[in-house]
Formats: C-alpha cells, structure tokens, sequence
C-alpha cells in the first residue's frame, strides 16, 4: 500500500512583520507537535526572504524541519548566481533551509509581468538547485465567464512546466484570492478533472501523481469538501495561514477528510 502525501501550504506574502513571522512559525510548529497529523499530511510554511533564516531556526529548535514541516520561499530568480541586483537564488533558498518555491503566483504574473516562459525557467532552476517548485496557475474572473478558463490552464500548463515536472501544481483561480469566494464543489471538481488531464503532456508519463491543490480563500470550513475531491491533494491558504490557530484548523480539517481514503 502506498500512502499518497497531502499538502497544507502557508503562503504568509508580504505580510508578516519580523516578530509576528517568528512567533507564528513558533506558533504553528507547537500546534502540530501538541496534535501531530499523520505521516502523510505535509505541512509547508512560506514566510518572506527576510524571515527564512529567522523561521528555519525557529523549526530547528522546535525538530520539525523535516518531509512533514518544512519550510518554502515565495519566488526565485531563474539562476544560481550572477549580476542580478536584488534577486535571490534558489541555491540561497536551499541555503538556508528552505525545501520548496512558489513560482507563478498571480500577483507575481500580474504585479512583475511574469511570463509562463520565465516561470518555467524559474521552474528549471529550482528544481536544479533541489528544491520542489509548486507552481500556481489559475484563470481571471473574465476568463472564466468568456468560456476561455480551459484554453488558460492548458497554455499555463504547457508554458509553466517544464518538460518532465515534478514538483507540485496549485491551482488558483485568481477571482477567488483573498475575495472570500470558492468555486462551487462541481466546478472545483471540473477544473481538477481537466488540470489531471492536461497533465501528462509535461510529465512525460500517466504513472507519476504531481500533488494538485487548490488555493483561493479557504478556511477550515470549506477545507472538508475541498479535499473531498479525490483528484486534490491539499490546499495553498493565504490569509488563513497568518493566524496560527486557523491554519491549524485548515490542516486538522483536512487530515480529517482525507483519512478514510489516504491509502492507495
Ligand atoms: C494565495 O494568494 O495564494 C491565496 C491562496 O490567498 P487567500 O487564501 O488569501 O485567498
């Protein structure tokens, strides 16, 4: 029997201050060591580039910086080195502890003009530097109700992932971030339907399962129906995750759903 890992992703943003950042890892890595989940839930928290060292110690202390907490940054520059003022590595992520990269969030296509093509490098980069790139796609409101959503998440897909990926995709329909508002369960179910099958054309294989989330203001109140969806395979939380005790929630809830069926 082999157990298929579910994510519960903390994306902080631009929005911890230094001393709120350190005390809500602390925070969260107590919750988890008071109620531990089980081995196959995997818990990752995104802070800053200014907090990572900060939050890398603070996991260190508490033994949690492991396959089932670890930490991940927010971008990286697509090269180990060089003239790039104000840019960070993937190998300076690694550095200091970090194990996985959010690549291709919205705000980052829309506020840097952010192509699928420099996400994809982005992509190559990390993963040459060993760390799991999670890379976020997703389609705007107007997309969506001009039918265009499926031609979006094909050509993020085709454009944002390298050939043969292996990382992590977080679907995230950008209408849905930080506006309070969920797709309904059999629109989450269709999107997920089709984002599996437009899959295999990057990873080169139908044998591998890349973990697909979904990520756009969820709470420990929709995480059960979310995660019900057996083609998910966690979730990437914003603002709930800047609050150690709804991010708890978040992964209780979906270690709860996801129990009876984390075999396979
Ligand atoms: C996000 O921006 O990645 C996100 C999921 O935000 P929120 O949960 O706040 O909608």
């Amino acid at each position: 029997m082999r157990t298929v890992p579910k994510f519960v992703i903390g994306n902080w943003k631009m929005q911890a201050r230094h001393s709120y950042g350190l005390q809500l890892a602390c925070d969260i890595a107590r919750g988890i060591k008071e109620v531990p989940p089980p081995s196959f839930m995997h818990t990752v928290i995104c802070p800053p580039f200014t907090q990572l060292a900060g939050v890398h110690d603070v996991l260190e202390k508490e033994g949690l910086n492991s396959d089932v907490f670890a930490m991940g940054a927010q971008d990286c520059y697509p090269a180990a080195s060089g003239p790039f003022t104000g840019d960070i590595s993937p190998q300076m992520l690694t550095a200091l502890g970090a194990r996985y990269v959010i690549l291709g969030h919205s705000e980052r296509r829309q506020n840097h003009g952010e192509t699928n093509a420099v996400i994809r490098q982005k992509v190559k980069a990390a993963t040459a530097a060993g760390i799991t790139p999670i890379v976020c796609i997703g389609e705007h409101l107007a997309e969506r109700n001009e039918g265009r959503a499926a031609s979006i998440l094909a050509s993020q897909i085709e454009g944002s992932l390298t050939r043969g990926f292996r990382g992590i995709v977080a679907y995230e329909p950008v209408w849905a971030i930080g506006s309070g508002i969920t797709p309904s369960h059999e629109e989450l179910q269709r999107k997920l339907t089709l984002i599996r099958s437009l899959l295999p054309m990057r990873l080169m294989t139908d044998d591998i399962r890349v973990p697909v989330l979904y990520g756009g203001s969820v709470t420990s109140v929709q995480t059960p129906s979310i995660m019900s969806i057996k083609e998910l395979d966690g979730v990437l939380v914003g603002s709930a995750s800047l609050e150690a005790q709804s991010f708890l929630d978040i992964i209780r809830a979906a270690t709860e759903a996801t129990l009876p069926q984390s075999s396979s």
